[in-house]
């Protein structure tokens, strides 16, 4: 069955601005900051609460990094979403700070992170953005709409100049230098012969028009024999078929996958929204399999604690 036509996401599709902005974007490390245009805002339903959440993002200052700010709790600084600010979670990402949390980040992060937005303050009315598809691209849509501004300062570029693997047996990441500058994210995604999701494999070349167009649509999944588990944590209270893929023995419940392998292509996502954290670019080969987001925070601890960050001059384009 074809795919129905609000889920896909392609350059064709997109409007002028979208493809003008995207057409600009730098494709190699060695930049300036950049932040938005204008604020934007969107709309819709969180997948912790289940209530309906309004997100706005707004342009920031050099070096003010991107940091969230619920309004619903007055009065409270932005919590800057840096490593540091990281919450112990399972199967999602969190920060906090004296007693403020903000839960499911990383979508957002990857559609700024995904664009080379590098500073924005991110304003919410609820302890989560809205959960929308499952994927980020009416993030990255509103991005595109709000356009980029560049604000002639370096932006930092971490290099990974050795290997370094977090994780176990069952599941790792490792991470090697590159030749060339660059991010390139690889993931393997084997669940065993048993799973209605089939072993799949991706790499991706971080570039801001492939992100946009390969990557940001791909939506969060989940087996169906898993949600009443994930439900009794309090998680997708509310969700349907539509909200996020739900697979059962013979694929996805009352939906389509975008493309075969949407599944990793959504575990990259999660890992360019993830390593976000590190507030500057990367420079290397992240090779992920079978890894979630503790893996990705354990890398990217292991990435600030051994990697330095490269001389401006060094790497400038
Ligand atoms: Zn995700």
């Amino acid at each position: 069955m074809a795919v129905p036509n609000h889920l896909r996401l392609t350059q064709s599709r997109m409007p002028a601005y979208a493809r003008d902005n995207l057409a600009s974007l730098p494709q190699r490390p060695g930049r300036s900051q950049h932040t938005l245009g204008r604020s934007v805002t969107c709309h819709g339903v969180g997948f912790v609460t289940g209530g309906r959440v309004e997100l706005s993002l707004h342009p920031a200052a050099p070096d003010f990094g991107v940091a969230f700010q619920r309004l619903d709790c007055p009065g409270t600084p932005p919590v800057p979403a840096t490593r540091a600010s990281v919450l112990p979670r399972q199967r999602r990402t969190a920060i906090g700070r004296n007693g403020v949390v903000i839960e499911l980040i990383e979508h957002v992060l990857a559609a700024l992170a995904g664009l080379q937005i590098d500073n924005c303050l991110v304003t919410l009315n609820a302890p989560e953005p809205p959960g929308f598809d499952g994927s980020c691209r009416p993030v990255v849509e509103a991005i595109l709409e709000a356009g980029r501004i560049d604000q002639g300062v370096p932006r930092p570029c971490l290099i990974i100049d050795r290997v370094m693997s977090v994780g176990t047996a069952e599941k790792q990441i490792t991470l090697r230098p590159l030749a060339q500058p660059g991010l390139a994210i690889s993931y393997h995604l084997d669940y065993g012969p048993d799973s209605p999701i089939r072993p799949q494999n991706r790499t991706f070349l971080a570039n801001p028009t492939d992100f946009a167009t390969h990557i940001a649509g791909c939506r969060t999944f989940v087996l169906d024999s898993e949600v009443e588990a994930l439900q009794n944590q309090g998680l997708g209270q509310g969700l349907t078929h539509q909200d996020l893929l739900v697979f059962g023995q013979d694929g996805p419940i009352d939906n389509h996958l975008l493309f075969p392998d949407e599944c990793a292509r959504h575990k990259i996502l999660d890992c360019i929204g993830d390593f976000a954290l590190l507030g500057a670019d990367l420079w290397g080969h992240i090779d992920a399999c079978r890894s979630g987001h503790t893996d990705n925070h354990d890398a990217t601890a292991a990435i600030l604690q051994h990697c330095h960050v490269a001389p401006v001059a060094a790497h400038a384009a």
